[in-house]
């Protein structure tokens, strides 16, 4: 068939346009927001705007966390997700150097952010996307500058006996309690998720005031890092808040429910139904200010206020869920 040279060579001519074909059918408006938002490496040059929820949402005019700063290293720098908003910024350069200071924590090892842009990510979370959460490793910082292939490769170390569902007191301190514990103090904080067999390890250790431990919320994962939320800057209408946490310090039956081993599986119904898999986040799904955020195209001046504002009257589906990985059931 392709035995003449003309045709060989209109072919090879021809294919790569073909196979670019539907590549140029996808719109923005057709391909999942996680591609959209994961692709763009620069932020927007508008003012500085969370807008959404944590769980969907966008970021306008993110700024970068410097990814060495006296008291901290930002880690696995290939993700590009060193991004937020001023506030968490502020928040993230002032605890590590209150912790160093005040409680002798060598530094921080910051991870995840958010993108340039803010919005879903291609793995790891499905929060992170209005420039408010910021994941921080449980491990030291070594006293020396990693170079970035050690940021990429070095690995966190767990505080949790996963099999036990109990701290690893070889590996927990007194100084990641105090880390946890600064950071919850702080008003602009909103939540913290850590592992339950950590927050049982907080309850038990805690002494004197105990009103902190109300902002620490058990998760799944999180035996690496634990994970800040901000609430929404004050006067910021477009971002959208959670409600608060339930009050009391949830060191309760609550907490030891998290902690009990797994049920034995039941034998699964046979299902009735194909599983259909969930549609991927689009643009649409997003406040409307998004599409200026990601594209850049300015929006109509009288509506695009409005639109942000009335965005999703729904609450959050995201009230405790810090969305890092899959719910698995496990405390993986
Ligand atoms: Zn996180």
């Amino acid at each position: 068939m392709l035995r003449s040279p003309i045709r060989a060579l209109a072919l090879s001519i021809l294919l790569p346009v073909l196979a670019a074909l539907p590549a140029m059918a996808d719109s923005i408006d057709e391909t999942p927001a996680k591609i959209l938002f994961g692709d763009v490496t620069t932020p927007s040059p508008l003012a500085p705007r969370a807008i959404g929820s944590y769980a969907k949402g966008c970021l306008a005019g993110a700024v970068a966390l410097p990814v060495n700063g006296p008291d901290w290293q930002a880690m696995r720098l290939s993700r590009n997700r060193n991004w937020g908003t001023p506030e968490l910024i502020a928040f993230t350069e002032k605890l590590a150097h209150d912790a160093k200071r005040q409680d002798g924590w060598p530094g921080l090892l910051v991870g995840d952010m958010g993108q340039p842009r803010g919005g879903p990510a291609r793995t790891g979370h499905a929060s992170h996307q209005i420039g408010l959460d910021v994941d921080i490793w449980l491990t030291r910082m070594p006293n020396r500058l990693l170079s970035r292939d050690e940021r990429e490769k070095l690995a966190a170390t767990s505080m949790v006996n996963e099999k036990e569902r109990v701290i690893d007191r070889s590996v927990w301190s007194a100084g990641q309690h105090k880390l946890i514990r600064r950071a919850a103090l702080d008003p602009r904080v909103a939540r913290i998720f850590v592992n339950p067999a950590i927050k049982k390890a907080l309850c038990e250790e805690a002494r004197g005031d105990r009103g902190w431990l109300n902002k620490v919320r058990p998760w799944w994962g999180h035996t690496y890092h634990f994970h800040v939320r901000l609430d929404c800057p004050a006067g910021m209408a477009s971002c959208i808040p959670q409600k608060a946490p339930p009050p009391g310090d949830g060191c309760g039956p609550e907490l030891d429910a998290w902690l009990q081993p797994p049920k034995p599986p039941k034998t699964p119904p046979k299902p009735t139904k194909p599983t259909v898999k969930p549609r991927p986040m689009l643009l649409a799904d997003l406040p409307p200010a998004c599409r200026q955020v990601l594209t850049g195209a300015p929006a109509a001046p009288e509506a695009e206020p409005a639109a942000a504002m009335s965005y999703d009257g729904a609450p959050p589906a995201d009230v405790e869920n810090p969305s890092d990985e899959p719910v698995t059931g496990t405390l993986h």
